[in-house]
């Protein structure tokens, strides 16, 4: 049989760190990756179910692959959150696909699939561990990576135990479970080893990260140490929740040099009605950010809002919006509330019109799209340092590079015309010329590029941090 393998990868960066330790799983029992469906002789889809949109997705990739059996491909795999949300139902649903197999046994994907093949068509079980996955991450997971070779995502934690209404992503990936700090550091050392010179820490919630397990090494502890890795340059922390956003945290933020000055929190609003509904605890988010912005003024802030929450009046979206236009986040992405079977949420009334939810949405974006505008328009003629990532699509004869503000495929890039090749992976100094509303454009800089070693400045053309007198605020 033809065992080359495509893998999908929907969904989150979270999800993609686990597709690559499928992909490893994959390889060392003897499947071959290969990158084009075309020439697979086996397809895996590795899905996303968090939001109708996410479903829509993965239903849509599923049928759309389920028309390449007729040719090539013999085997059709589908794992993660649909099959561990839907598990029976899909069975019955999709006929045509071979094996489905849920979040708790995905890493050992590559020994089933060998093991399910082994078996005569007639004995084959379709499905295989749709438990909620209560395991902990405790044993090495190699991964084949499918980002870039000088960056890397790093999962520092699975599931989650807040209880958001609207949410159904404790009930797929179960509670919240840290990983050991020995395993984290010693896959990131050996990326590092490997090339990889920026990670990007991901879980559903990287502030929680150390608060489920006895030992008492939180985030910050993580961060510190992970810092001290030869050959890293960046670390990146994707997803705090506002409820973690402790001092201690944001200080080991703005003293670590190799921290991105970058905070990703995820408010989803800001009015308490709406908050209390949707079951987020921790005080103010308000007073939170303005801690955030007075003690790291120079950080970028972006954040994640959900409108048309049940309930959601015109008065709380409007406060929701003066507050967008007030705190002007550098980034945000806005999501319209999805009823989710089986979340508290999708229960409450009144339900707010599937039209409302778009329209506030629109609203949102198009008040960020001219505060991003804005702010674009300030930076040109300053320097950054930017991480080359590549070619742009696009325009080949372009680079493409990401400042500390940039998370890939989540924010903005910066388009560097004309740049040499040989700075692809590399950390180069790039002044700002133009930008095109979330892109920029700049041009590197004469004898730009970096050694290993640097200071905090080396983020922004200012370098105004740190700010020394509002060391007080941290106590
Ligand atoms: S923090 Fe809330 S929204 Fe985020 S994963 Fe956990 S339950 Fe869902």
């Amino acid at each position: 049989m033809n065992k080359s393998v495509h893998l999908i990868s929907l969904g989150c960066p979270k999800n993609l760190v686990d597709s690559e330790v499928i992909l490893a799983g994959l390889s060392s029992e003897g499947f071959r990756p290969v990158d084009q469906t075309e020439k697979a002789g086996i397809i895996v889809i590795n899905t996303c179910c968090f939001i109708d949109e996410a479903k829509q997705e993965s239903i849509d990739t599923i049928l759309e692959h389920v028309r390449l059996k007729e040719h090539d491909c013999e085997t059709l795999v589908v794992c993660g959150c649909l099959v561990q949300r839907y598990g029976k139902r899909l069975v019955t649903l999709l006929p045509e696909v071979d094996l489905f197999v849920g979040i708790a046994r995905m890493r050992q994907l590559g020994k089933i699939l060998r093991q399910f093949l082994a078996l005569a068509p007639g004995k084959r079980e379709r499905i295989f561990s749709i438990q909620t996955s209560v395991r902990a991450w405790d044993e090495p997971a190699p991964r084949l990576l499918s980002t870039p070779q000088h960056y890397a995502y790093v999962k520092i934690a699975d599931g989650c135990s807040h209880r958001c209404t609207f949410c159904i992503i404790p009930a797929i990936r179960g509670p919240y479970r840290s990983r050991p700090t020995a395993d984290i550091l010693s896959e990131a050392q050996g990326l590092a080893e490997n090339g990889v010179r920026e990670i990007i820490l991901v879980a559903q919630d990287t502030g929680g990260y150390g608060t489920d397990r006895e030992e008492t090494n939180f985030l910050p502890d993580l961060i510190k140490t992970l810092a001290k890795i030869d050959g890293l340059e960046w670390i990146r922390i994707l997803y705090i929740h506002p409820f973690r956003l402790d001092p201690k945290l944001l200080q080991t933020i703005r003293e670590e040099p190799k921290c991105c000055p970058y905070l990703d929190i995820p408010i989803q609003h800001v009015s308490p009605g709406v908050l209390r509904r949707m079951g987020r605890e921790g005080g103010d988010v308000r007073d939170k950010l303005e801690r955030v912005r007075l003690l790291l003024p120079d950080a970028h802030i972006r954040t994640s809002l959900l409108v048309g929450f049940p309930g959601e009046t015109d008065d709380e979206f409007d406060e929701l919006l003066k507050f967008v236009k007030e705190f002007r986040f550098e980034s945000l992405g806005v999501f319209t509330y999805s009823r989710e079977e089986g979340t508290p949420a999708a229960k409450m009334k009144p339900q707010v019109h599937h039209l409302t939810r778009k329209q506030r949405r629109r609203r949102l974006m198009e008040v960020q799209a001219r505060i991003v505008e804005e702010k674009n328009q300030h930076r040109i003629g300053k320097v950054f340092d930017v991480m080359v990532d590549g070619f742009d699509d696009a325009d080949p004869r372009n680079l493409i590079g990401r400042t500390f503000f940039q998370t890939p495929d989540i924010d903005g890039t910066v388009l560097i015309p004309g740049g040499a090749p040989s700075h692809i992976g590399r950390r180069v100094k790039v002044k700002i010329i133009g930008s095109n509303l979330y892109d920029l454009i700049g041009q590197v800089q004469p004898s730009s590029c970096h050694s290993s070693r640097y200071t905090r400045r080396d983020f922004f053309d200012e370098g105004h941090l740190p700010v020394s007198d509002r060391d007080q605020l941290f106590s």
